[in-house]
């Protein structure tokens, strides 16, 4: 039986588990992916204190080697449902079962998907949701972007220094983004626009992506666009379906906590991108992860 299973290795799961286990509480943290959760896509961090300019995958490095020096049993484990029982929570994952007292989630959030028919099979073969992992594949290449805020900005930027043309696919006439990001882009002279416009069909050739149907949101008039890839950067969402019975959650999926991280279940608490919050950000996971360990260390404590 564990004290505290973190469900998450992003930023909050990690420090939760460094809190949790300095307190010398039994630990459990359990991975789906890899370690580092969003921060891994993460080129360049330029706003945490005391770390500017670092790589996202050197960051989560380092806190992974700080949270390993305290000794939780870390499993790459993906958790598939949790139940409540008498003396705290049953939890399933893709390889076994946990019994813990307390939970804290921290499983982030994910891209949100364009939602055109063939998008699944197509992804990983033109359709990515990561420029950074997949920008080197289509070098010298003809691809699009689809979306307008800043991490589609971002990645518009990145990609221009790869492919030959990056063309840039916006519902609004305007960009959501930082204005300094816009002016940079602006400057890049392999970058076309499309605005005004969503992707409303995926076509393929030999299973992979050969070209997509832009349609005007004013007329519904259409066009097609040849194309090596597809970066669908539309924003992210959270996947908290499995906790939906044990614990509420607000009306785009995210958990509901309080600032100390107490959900509406007792035992059951929820740190970083995976909760209701205005802001979700590596500093603001970081802090929502002390803040929900901290609250189960008092939670066991009182009992
Ligand atoms: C491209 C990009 C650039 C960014 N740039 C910045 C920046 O410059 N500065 C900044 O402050 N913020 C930035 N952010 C935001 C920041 O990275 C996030 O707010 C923060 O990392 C969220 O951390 P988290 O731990 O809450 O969630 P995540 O990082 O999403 O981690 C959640 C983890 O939970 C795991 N998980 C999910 N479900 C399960 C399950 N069922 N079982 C087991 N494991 C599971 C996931 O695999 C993942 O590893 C950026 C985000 C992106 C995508």
């Amino acid at each position: 039986m564990y004290d505290i299973t973190i469900i998450g290795a992003g930023i909050a799961g990690m420090t939760a588990a460094i809190y949790a286990r300095r307190a010398n509480k039994k630990v459990l943290v359990l991975e789906g992916k890899t370690y580092g959760g969003q921060i891994v896509e993460t080129e360049k961090i330029e706003n945490y204190p005391a770390a500017p300019g670092i790589a996202g995958p050197e960051l989560a490095k380092k806190v992974y080697d700080q949270m390993m020096k305290f000794n939780p049993d870390f499993k790459y484990e993906k958790v598939l449902g949790i139940s409540k029982n008498d003396d705290g929570f049953k939890i399933t994952t893709d390889e076994s079962e946990y019994s813990s007292k307390t939970v804290v989630i921290a499983t982030g959030t994910n891209y949100k998907k364009a939602g055109l028919e063939n998008e699944a099979e197509l992804t990983g073969r033109g359709v990515s949701y990561c420029a950074t992992c997949d920008g080197s594949l289509y070098r010298d290449k003809e691809i699009a972007v689809f979306g307008g805020g800043n991490s589609a900005l971002y990645s518009v930027l990145y990609l221009s220094d790869l492919a030959s043309k990056v063309t840039v696919i916006h519902r609004r006439n305007e960009f959501r983004g930082d204005d300094a990001l816009v002016k940079k882009i602006k400057t890049k002279e392999n970058v076309d626009y499309k605005l005004g416009k969503v992707v409303s069909e995926l076509k393929s050739e030999d299973g992979k992506l050969s070209s997509i149907v832009l349609k005007n949101v004013k007329n519904g008039e259409t066009e097609e666009l040849k194309v090596a890839a597809l970066f669908v950067e539309i924003g992210r969402e959270p996947d908290n379906s499995i906790f939906k019975d044990l614990v509420e959650l607000d009306e785009k999926g995210y958990i509901k906590a309080d600032e100390d991280g107490k959900t509406s279940a007792s035992g059951f608490f929820a740190a970083g991108d995976c909760r209701a919050k205005t802001l979700r950000q590596i500093v603001t996971a970081s802090s929502d992860g002390a803040a929900a360990a901290s609250s189960a260390i008092e939670y066991l404590n009182s009992k």
